[in-house]
């Protein structure tokens, strides 16, 4: 057991911290102010490799493994949470799901765009009815007619849906079957009948677009189907499986964030003619937040050594995001207690961390679903690990490479 990195995760952190110092830090804000999309810094992050990470390279991936994809997506996160999104929609659940359960035609034909960011993903599963129970409250169905599905329904919160060129899209094959009647599809969303609203949102420092998104008589052809009819939810739930990593990596990023930032102002901030740090209140939150943060660490790098060794991890996962979404939202709050009314000053970025830490605790399952996914497992009701499914493409793990 080792509990360092490798030199070669030291050359990926060394390269992340570069790009966001001379391509991110310079131009973010415009983009968070205005509420635009960066597609440009998408593009840069996909040439870089970050999002091919755990991408065989015959498909334009950079085969840096799982490990160095956690690397990645906290230390981006950390000193810009608003473009941890991409790691969701660009490497894991709409990709990444390609390549797990798409034929050869369709993993050439979306895969590579996707890593690069040359086209936008997004992944959609949640309904208005609720994201807990996909399959109960999933009502978009899709109807074979001929050579075409056609697809009726709508979907709710569905991160840049409004960028989006490709995406994953479940809908009810077989309405009376359950789970076993939800089927997946790739879709595209140039095609008449589709049309995504972004959700108006109420905090400060948003760059990211979730919308709802209406499906009116649109129509595929049948081979955009996503693995067999009836797959559905199998799919949907190793899929966020995978995306689970990159959440609980990017909460660890901005717990981490939020220790670097207040730990700078308590330094520096006098109050009565003291620093704060001095004040033992102010370090016991310290304390804490570095504590709780290097567990949270230490359970997503395990999450992401189980990918890359290909063993089950679901169980590893939800511990890992579980645990990282308390400590960064516990994180946030105390910045924010540090910081006093600066906290809220657009010239910090603690707001940014308390409102990301927050979304994320629902995304990829709420905290309350990860629990109950645990305590099933712990207790012997339900084993995690029971959808485990083997990757058809293994990386080259021992030759790990680094493109800087
Ligand atoms: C910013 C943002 C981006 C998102 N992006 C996407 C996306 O790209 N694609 C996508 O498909 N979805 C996306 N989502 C949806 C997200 O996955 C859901 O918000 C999440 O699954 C929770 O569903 P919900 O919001 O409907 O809450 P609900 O399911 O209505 O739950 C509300 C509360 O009840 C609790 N609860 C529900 N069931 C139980 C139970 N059995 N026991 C105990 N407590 C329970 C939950 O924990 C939660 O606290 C996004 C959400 C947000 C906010």
């Amino acid at each position: 057991m080792e509990f360092e990195y490798t030199s070669e995760n030291q050359q990926v952190l060394q390269m992340v911290k570069e790009f966001v110092r001379k391509e991110v830090s310079p131009q973010i804000k415009y983009y968070e102010k205005n509420q635009l999309f960066p597609k440009d810094i998408f593009e840069k992050m996909g040439n870089l490799g970050f999002f091919g990470a755990c991408f065989p390279e015959q498909y334009g991936g950079s085969e840096l493994g799982f490990l160095n994809l956690a690397i990645i997506a906290e230390e981006i996160s950390k000193a810009h949470p608003s473009l941890g999104y991409a790691f969701n929609m660009q490497a894991m659940t709409c990709p990444f799901t390609i390549l797990n359960w798409g034929n050869k035609q369709q993993i050439e034909k979306y895969v590579p765009s996707l890593i690069k960011a040359e086209k936008i993903g997004m992944f959609a599963l949640t309904e208005s009815g609720g994201g807990s129970d996909p399959a109960g409250a999933m009502k978009t169905t899709a109807v074979l007619d001929g050579d075409e599905y056609v697809l009726n329904g709508s979907k709710m919160w569905i991160t840049f849906a409004n960028e989006a060129d490709v995406g994953v899209l479940f809908a009810k094959t077989d309405p009376d079957a359950g789970h076993n009647g939800i089927s997946a599809f790739i879709i595209e969303t140039n095609l008449p009948g589709f049309y995504a609203k972004p959700i108006e949102i109420s905090s400060l420092g948003f760059m990211t677009r979730s919308c709802e998104v209406f499906l009116e008589d649109y129509r595929i052809p049948k081979n955009q189907l996503l693995g067999k009819e009836g797959e559905g939810f199998k799919i949907a739930m190793n899929a966020l499986d995978y995306g689970r990593l990159t959440v609980s990596s990017r909460l660890v990023g901005i717990a981490q964030g939020c220790i670097d930032e207040s730990i700078s102002y308590a330094n520096e901030r006098e109050v009565s003619g003291v620093a704060i740090g001095q004040y033992q209140m102010i370090q016991h939150l310290i304390a804490d937040m570095v504590v709780e943060t290097e567990a949270a660490r230490l359970l997503t790098y395990k999450s992401a050594y189980l990918k890359d060794k290909g063993e089950a991890a679901t169980r590893q996962s939800a511990y890992a995001k579980y645990f990282a979404s308390e400590v960064a939202t516990k994180a946030a709050r105390s910045a924010l207690e540090i910081f006093g009314g600066n906290g809220i000053a657009d010239e910090y970025p603690i707001m940014k961390y308390v409102n990301y830490a927050n979304m994320l605790h629902f995304g990829e399952g709420s905290a309350n679903i990860q629990r109950i996914l645990i305590a099933n497992d712990a207790l012997g009701e339900k084993d995690a690990n029971r959808h485990h499914i083997e990757r058809k493409f293994s990386l080259s793990s021992d030759i790990h490479k680094v493109r800087l």
